[in-house]
């Protein structure tokens, strides 16, 4: 017998899978062009969110010079102070601009004077208001702490429940938080996600109708805005198997902490923004993964070795599960 394949890219791994069921890969492939779900609004966007209904003090966005002019005049309408400064982090996907937004004129110079500072994270992260507990644990990942690391030291770092307002695997579906949690139970992280849940399906929308009076009505029940929240709480709901940062797996079905019970696996992609890109082999070795552990199976993941009923069919170095659905009486009870 031949041993598992060690995959170090998606394209390694669409190679490894071509044996797949072709009626699952179908429906997975389907899946992922469909998008689903009916963006109220960007996927990032849960800061902007939370700082118009002021349960965040300032809000950090990274822009390119040709999207700054808009921006701006977004939030000076909306009567909040900009300041901006140099990203010393050159991506090529940005020009480096730095943009601070609040409400208050003295925070936003604080944080642009902070930015140019070296060594700012936890100064950053105060002026910001993320939960301090987030930032230090976040602080003690290795260099050059990768989404992936913070995300593996985070789920080592939860006692109980994995709680899926906490969810921020794929950066590109919605999530609440722009932090990685100190652990997906953290419930600073958790009293904030929900404060911005409640504020979205209820009153955002008609905040940016109405920026005069600020969360003075309420949505109809059912908007647009609601059920959105809906969507998007089903979505992180569910386990997630992480097997590159740009290739995971949703799934339903019970995990007892060792053995998840495929119920159903779709490409998580499938619940990105509709506007959000997918790289061709991230899409497809997504959509070979989600086939393979579709309906019935036995799903086991250690080591970053992943078993389907049994037998192990590939592994990565970062392959771990995060289990935000349905779990088992052992790991349903939070220690306080
Ligand atoms: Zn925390
Ligand atoms: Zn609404």
């Amino acid at each position: 017998m031949r041993a598992p394949p060690v995959c170090t890219s998606p394209r390694d791994l669409v190679a490894a899978l071509q044996g797949v069921d072709p009626a699952r890969l179908t429906t997975a492939r389907a899946a992922l062009a469909a998008r689903p779900i009916e963006y109220a609004l960007g996927s990032g966007e849960a800061d902007e969110v939370a700082l118009y209904a002021g349960i965040k003090p300032l809000v950090r966005q990274v822009l390119s010079p040709a999207e700054l002019p808009a921006a701006r005049a977004r939030f000076s309408q909306l009567g909040l102070s900009c300041g901006e400064a140099t990203h010393r982090v050159a991506l090529p996907s940005t020009g480096g601009v730095v943009l601070f937004v609040s409400r208050d004129p003295r925070r936003v110079q604080e944080a642009v004077r902070c930015e140019a500072l070296p060594e700012h994270d936890l100064e950053l992260g105060r002026l910001l208001g993320y939960p301090r507990c987030c930032v230090e644990a976040y602080l003690e990942v290795p260099p050059p702490r990768t989404n992936v690391q913070a995300f593996a030291a985070a789920a080592a770092n939860t006692p109980g429940r994995f709680l899926p307002r906490l969810n921020t695997i794929d950066l590109a579906v919605f999530h609440y938080l722009s932090w990685v949690p100190c652990s997906f139970g953290c419930e600073l992280s958790r009293a904030f996600a929900d404060a911005v849940a409640h504020h979205l399906g209820k009153r955002h929308g008609q905040f940016l109708a109405h920026p005069a009076q600020p969360a003075r009505a309420s949505c109809p029940p059912g908007c647009r805005h609601e059920r959105f929240v809906e969507a998007v709480d089903a979505a992180l709901g569910a386990h997630r198997l992480l097997v590159f940062e740009d290739v995971q797996v949703s799934l339903s079905g019970r995990f007892d902490g060792e053995v998840l019970q495929v119920e159903r696996a779709w490409p998580t992609a499938r619940d990105r923004h509709p506007d959000a890109r997918l790289e061709d082999a991230a899409g497809e070795a997504s959509a070979r993964v989600a086939a393979l552990v579709g309906a019935g199976t036995r799903l086991r993941i250690e080591g970053g070795a992943v078993s389907v009923d049994g037998a192990t069919v590939f592994s990565t170095a970062d392959a771990r599960l995060f289990p935000f659905g349905e779990v088992g009486p052992a790991l349903t009870r939070n220690p306080t």
